[in-house]
């Protein structure tokens, strides 16, 4: 997680209040005379009260690249056959809710997509029928996979 610079700064900085002091020297008296006061107070938001207060809200580009084919497999040899030890073609180690596998020729290794209905997924593996425009689903359980089916599902790419 990476820490905006923002939220660091506010742990501390709470307040600052600045003060003028003038010395003046009267006829070889010493007088301490505050000629002026300027009190500047700055108010530090966290990012989220920051964002709140003026209105900002974090915009996601997202394009839509069409209608896939979807369908679901989990690591077992019915879905996986001799390739079912749970590891990607990439050399990840498959994770239900992140790995989907694709045809590398439409979205390379690594492609962060977001799948109607599904949610944000990336490209981690690929697969003998899946080719064009067609995705397969990664889940932990075959029943899961199962009752996923096949659907086609609006894909969005994050631009
Ligand atoms: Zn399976």
């Amino acid at each position: 997680m990476k820490i905006h610079p923002f939220r660091i700064i506010s742990l501390w900085l709470l307040t600052i209040l600045i003060t003028i002091q003038v010395t003046l020297i009267v006829e070889g008296d010493k007088v301490d005379e505050v000629i002026e006061v300027v009190e500047v107070e700055y108010i530090v938001l966290t990012q989220e009260e920051y964002e709140e207060e003026y209105n900002i809200q974090e915009v996601i580009e997202m394009e839509s690249i069409g209608e896939f084919n979807v369908s679901a497999y989990c690591p077992c040899e019915l879905c996986c056959g001799p390739y079912a030890d749970g590891i990607t073609s990439s050399g990840e180690r498959a994770t239900e809710g992140i790995t989907i596998a694709a045809d590398p020729n439409v979205l390379p290794e690594g492609t962060k997509v977001y799948i109607e209905g599904i949610g944000t997924r990336i490209v981690q593996d690929t697969g003998g029928a899946i080719k064009g425009n067609k995705l397969d689903v990664f889940f932990s359980q075959h029943s899961d996979a199962l009752a996923f089916g096949r659907q086609n599902l609006e894909v969005f790419i994050y631009e």
